[in-house]
């Protein structure tokens, strides 16, 4: 806690140094957007942006440190005691032709940045040195009645980037605001007009995994759900049901975790099945090797939790209960059946009392010592003998290389070595 209020207050520091030099040098500059915004609602920004009238050779003078990022759109970055801050010359955005960058950009005043940016909520700029705010968009009323508002024709503001309609999501669940009427009926209407398919599956994915990993996320689910923009997003059909599931989870559930109780709050009976469904997830949303996995393993866990689970042995229940993913799917069990979570936990705990994960008694090497030939025969015995240490059935090595000579033997002689 205390090294992360220092952190945030030396990340503002160092913003307000990068001001004072601009300033110092003559120009225009004042911190702009989601970081003025989130100090006047009381939270620490986690990152900080500039917005100066200094052009970007200017600003390159001025800090050694500084690097173009979006040089056709004037954006530099600087780093300042360590901090990286973005620094961007006032611009007015020209035309969008791809829904996604204007195709060109103008430098120009505070007035007109603020105009091309997305809500009024986020259209503030701070001047640090006067502790002024300049409200060109009408954001800090906005702020004050909890509404996402688009700056200027709604319709128009969607069409040039459809990413912005996650973004009105995104910040109306973070902070508990409203999407004011016409905004939520112009995405609404883009929705339905297909404009998301205008996003790269990057973006998506992106914004939507910003929305599952807050604690925000089953209120996000809902505003997506309602706004009609879950299809688009998920690929898949539209619904409207309760995100239980996802609601239940604790506040700091993997991103995995919360596509698995979503997925699962929104299947249907005549469905697909979850683990067909979780791969089409995985393509529409471009998850990381390990989310995938994390989502498909869940899903396999929690449906044997929920089916075969009471009926399988001592030795199939500890493996899975040793599963990275299995407090997870546990988890996302006790979001829709509770008793039954709870009698798995009591299970588990039972289990625990004879190590759930010993260390396996033998190795391949050990097979390899007693004469065995290495094959594919291997892995089942080394399988079949490990299941019946987890089993309680073997004491030492001695006994666990007796079975498992036993065993090779009766697999016959392409087991057994010569
Ligand atoms: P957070 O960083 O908390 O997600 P943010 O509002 O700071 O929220 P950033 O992506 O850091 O979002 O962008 C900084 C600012 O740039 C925003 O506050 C907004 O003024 C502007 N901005 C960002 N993305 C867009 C967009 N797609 N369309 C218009 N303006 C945008
Ligand atoms: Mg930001």
């Amino acid at each position: 806690m205390g090294t992360q209020a220092t952190t945030h207050d030396d990340l503002r520091a160092a913003a307000v140094q990068i001001v004072r030099a601009l300033a110092a040098g003559g120009h225009v500059a004042y911190l702009a957007g989601g970081c003025v915004r989130d100090r006047l609602m009381g939270l620490d920004p986690t990152d900080y942006d500039i917005a100066t009238d200094a052009r970007p050779e200017q600003v390159q003078k001025l800090f050694r440190q500084a690097h173009y990022v979006g040089e056709s759109f004037g954006v530099m970055l600087v780093r300042q005691h360590g901090h990286l801050i973005h620094v961007a010359t006032f611009r007015t955005d020209g035309v969008y032709s791809d829904g996604r960058h204007p195709d060109s950009v103008t430098f120009s005043d505070a007035e007109h940045d603020a105009a091309r940016r997305d809500f009024t909520i986020n259209g503030l700029f701070e001047d640090p040195l006067t502790d002024t705010i300049i409200d060109h968009v009408g954001g800090r009323a906005d702020l004050d009645a909890r509404s996402i508002r688009a700056i200027g024709l709604p319709e128009a503001r969607l069409r040039e980037d459809g990413l912005r309609m996650l973004r009105a999501v995104r910040f109306a669940a973070r902070f508990e605001f409203a999407i004011e009427e016409a905004t939520a009926d112009a995405i609404r209407t883009a929705a339905a007009a297909g404009l998301l398919r205008g996003v790269s599956r990057e973006r998506i994915g992106e914004e939507l995994k910003r929305m599952l990993t807050h604690p925000s996320r089953a209120k996000a689910a809902w505003e997506l759900q309602d706004l009609e923009l879950d299809h688009a997003v998920l690929d898949g059909a539209h619904r409207l049901v309760a995100p239980t599931r996802l609601g239940r989870l604790p506040d700091d559930a993997p991103y995995s975790t919360a596509l698995a109780a979503w997925l699962l709050d929104r299947s249907q009976p005549d469905d697909e099945s979850p683990s067909d469904r979780a791969l089409r997830w995985s393509r529409a949303l471009l998850l990381s090797n390990a989310d995938q996995h994390g989502l498909c393993r869940s899903l396999e866990i929690h449906d044997t939790l929920s089916g075969s689970w009471p009926r399988l042995g001592i030795a199939a229940q500890k493996r899975l209960a040793a599963q990275p993913e299995f407090e997870q799917a546990l988890l996302i069990l006790a979001g829709s059946d509770q008793e039954t979570a709870v009698e798995v936990r009591g299970r588990v705990r039972e289990l625990a009392r004879t190590d759930l994960a010993p260390p396996p008694l033998i190795t391949g090497d050990d097979l390899i010592d007693v004469g065995l030939a290495p094959g594919p025969a291997f892995r089942t015995v080394l399988d079949a003998v490990y299941d019946a240490q987890l089993e309680g059935g073997l004491g030492n090595r001695a006994e666990a290389l007796a079975l498992a000579r036993a065993i090779a033997d009766s697999d016959g002689p392409a087991a057994a070595g010569g």
